[in-house]
């Protein structure tokens, strides 16, 4: 047994017993209590109810009839006279009895009392009803009952209290054993699924435990096992994808400058294949710091600091700052926002989710569209919109496209200089903000992304 199960089990059974040995004293005691005071009361009523014959008719006849009526029980009767002389018994008179008729004390009440009740020591319990006739004293009726028959009588119940004992211990015993089992089983079998997840193994599965807290216990744990293999796997495809996109303008800035650095490589082509270089590190450095503000993010030590910002002018220095980029690709960029309306939001932070998104618009769009960029409230939520003529996202890769890394058409949007951790970036940034960002698309028609905050 296991040292959880030994600990509960040792408690539950210690206070187990020493309720059980408790309870049984005091039942106990109390039983035998109550069997000696009826065998003492019945003794006095006995010997009351002779003493009433007596005082009925008290003849030689009477006498000898209470003799005769008692020599056939396991109690003795004696009538003595007022001196304590021994006129009649039913049996034989033993020591003991003429010391217990010696003690009797004077003025004993009509109802008669106990004289002796001392069944643990002596041979005898006994009572004593006095005799009355026509107002006076007349004698004494002794009631004697041998204290073995209670002995005997309590020995027995011991017997029994014992064996009640016994079997309640066994059967605690065995309910205990099976009880601890009961809960240190799934608390062990959940502590081997945590060492071998710490070693790495996510293929934990624990058996149902029900909805108690034990259960809910199992099912964090197996949440956690789950979350930490989607963790893991995400890791290493973003590890992958990482090294993967370095490689890509590291294998160009390395072969552009193996040949620009020969002495044959004219002049022109040199500066040409410089340019190249020039640009591909541009790129890398870009890269290298989305991921940098990623990370930060994934930390939550990315610090968003909110302001009440008047949209209408923020929102237009964006539009303000955007507009040569879509001039030079020959495209209309609209822009729509009443005036005062107000947004808590790191002006810094949203200017690059904006950014972003008319960046994205603008690349992924052909030379004679429009792009709208727009703000307007409903019901109480600011809703910004950005929306484009472009060619639109496949249905199939929607649902991927905030994802990191992930770009429709791999080729194209690098060659558009498209990492693909633009729009992940844009969905924390928006989430960090406490809002959601959807997007809407049908391929060669446009695509609208909205933000509500
Ligand atoms: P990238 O840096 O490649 O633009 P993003 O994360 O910003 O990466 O976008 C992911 C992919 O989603 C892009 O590669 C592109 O295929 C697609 N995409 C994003 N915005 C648009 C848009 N406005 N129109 C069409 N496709 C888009």
């Amino acid at each position: 047994m296991n040292k959880i199960s030994f600990k509960i089990g040792l408690f539950f059974f210690l206070s187990v017993l020493i309720l059980e040995a408790i309870s049984m004293f005091f039942l106990h005691d109390n039983i035998i209590h109550s069997r000696v005071h009826d065998e003492l009361s019945a003794l006095q009523t006995r010997g009351n109810n002779h003493r009433e014959i007596l005082e009925a008719s008290y003849h030689d006849e009477t006498i000898r009839h209470i003799a005769l009526m008692e020599s056939r029980t396991d109690t003795q009767v004696i009538l003595t006279n007022l001196n304590g002389t021994i006129n009649m018994s039913s049996n034989t008179v033993t020591p003991e009895m003429k010391r217990i008729i010696k003690s009797t004390p004077k003025d004993i009440p009509h109802e008669g009392m106990i004289l002796e009740d001392d069944w643990k020591n002596e041979p005898y319990i006994a009572s004593v009803s006095p005799v009355k006739m026509k107002g006076t004293d007349y004698g004494y009726v002794y009631m004697f009952q041998n204290t073995q028959k209670i002995k005997e009588l309590i020995s027995g119940l011991n017997r029994h209290f014992l064996l009640a004992g016994i079997l309640s211990l066994i059967f605690m015993f065995i309910m205990i054993v099976f009880l601890t089992r009961f809960v240190t089983h799934p608390l062990i079998k959940m502590s081997e699924a945590t060492k071998r997840m710490s070693k790495g193994d996510f293929s934990v599965s624990l058996p149902k435990l029900g909805k108690d807290e034990m259960g809910v216990l199992g099912e964090s744990i197996a949440i956690l096992a789950r979350d930490l293999e989607v963790l893991k796997n995400e890791r290493n495809e973003f590890l992958a994808s990482i090294s993967h996109e370095l490689r890509t303008p590291l294998t160009y800035i390395k072969g552009y400058a193996d040949i620009a650095r020969r002495p044959e490589t004219k002049q022109a082509d040199r500066e040409q294949y410089l340019g190249i270089i020039h640009e591909e590190s541009d790129k890398m450095t870009k890269l290298v710091k989305e991921l940098f503000n990623l990370a930060k993010m994934d930390e939550n030590i990315f610090s968003i600091e909110k302001d009440m910002v008047d949209l209408q002018p923020f929102l237009l220095s964006i539009y303000e700052k955007m507009i040569p980029a879509f001039r030079e690709n020959d495209m209309e960029l609209n822009f729509e926002c009443p005036t005062q309306l107000q947004a808590l939001i790191d002006p810094t932070r949203f200017e690059q989710v904006i950014v972003n998104l008319l960046d994205n618009a603008r690349k992924y769009s052909e030379p004679y569209t429009k792009v709208t960029l727009e703000a307007g409230e409903k019901s109480g939520q600011i809703i910004i919109t950005v929306r484009d003529q472009g060619r639109g996202i496949p249905a199939e890769d929607l649902p991927r496209i905030f994802e990191r890394f992930y770009r429709v058409d791999k080729s194209r949007a690098r060659s558009l200089g498209g990492s693909g951790l633009g729009l992940s970036i844009v969905k924390q940034l928006v989430e960090a903000h406490g809002g959601t960002i959807t997007v809407e698309s049908e391929p060669d028609m446009g695509t609208v992304f909205q933000i509500m905050l």
